[in-house]
């Protein structure tokens, strides 16, 4: 069996070492081109790379993009904190290569998100999204609680009011949903227990990924198929 040859930006930081141990292992892939920092382009290297899995910083995306569209190479992204100018860059690079961009690669966030279609049918309620993570978090409030609270404007056709975020210890990611009446109170809560969560879900869209034609897809994507419900 080939095995997909990953390359893995920002390999070092508290994601990348997660994603090694997974795709170590995990019989169908190799760790083929763990990038570090500041570490020198080897473009001959980066021919042979079927798929990127990056997690690093927003100034890294443009490098990244063009990098692997230099070799029609997919790019897996989980980086957070992006501006319209990085969400730009998505759209432009997708039109030549595969591009699967999620503020959160976990499972159950993909499908708490589908779930918050739901809530059209009560859009009369008051919403509030409040999200915790740990202290060493750059980003406030948090990419996953951006999605969502996108996502759920969109069901409940109204501007809600901005997340609540909350930073402390060493949470992994616990993001809640408040839908409130004057008679009931409905909470759908998400909680990560490990930071494996994400980076099992990065590698599922890697593998998924290398199949795709060049286009901007997401982690619903990987369970549903581009633009099913
Ligand atoms: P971290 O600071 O521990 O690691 C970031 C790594 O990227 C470091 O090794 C750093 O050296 C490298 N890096 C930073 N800028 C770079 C650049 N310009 N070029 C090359 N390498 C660069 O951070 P982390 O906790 O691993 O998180 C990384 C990103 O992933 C953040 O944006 C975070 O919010 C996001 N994240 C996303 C998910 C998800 O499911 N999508 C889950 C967790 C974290």
């Amino acid at each position: 069996m080939k095995k997909t040859k990953i390359g893995v930006v920002g390999v070092s930081g508290r994601m990348g070492q997660e994603i090694v141990k997974v795709i170590e292992a995990n019989p169908r892939c190799e760790l083929f081109y763990p990038l570090h920092r500041d570490e020198k382009w080897d473009s001959k290297k980066a021919a042979k790379v079927d798929v990127w899995i990056d997690f690093s910083s927003p100034e890294a995306l443009k490098d990244v993009l063009k990098r692997a569209a230099e070799h029609k190479t997919p790019v897996v992204c989980g980086t957070t904190g992006f501006s319209k100018k990085e969400k730009d860059l998505l759209s432009q690079y997708a039109k030549k290569i595969p591009v699967l961009w999620s503020s959160n690669m976990s499972l159950g966030v993909a499908v708490l998100n589908e779930a918050l279609k739901s809530l059209s049918a009560i859009s009369h309620f008051d919403f509030q999204i409040e999200e915790l993570h740990h202290n060493r978090k750059k980003d406030k409030p948090s990419g996953t609680a951006i999605t969502l609270q996108e996502n759920l404007e969109k069901a409940v056709q109204k501007k809600l009011p901005e997340p609540v975020a909350i930073r402390g210890g060493g949470i992994f990611g616990v993001h809640k949903i408040y839908s409130m009446s004057d008679e009931e109170v409905l909470v759908f809560e998400h909680t990560a227990l490990n930071r494996t969560v994400f980076a099992k879900g990065a590698v599922q869209a890697a593998e998924w990924l290398v199949k795709q034609k060049p286009g901007l897809y997401q982690i619903r994507d990987v369970l549903f198929g581009k633009n099913k419900a």
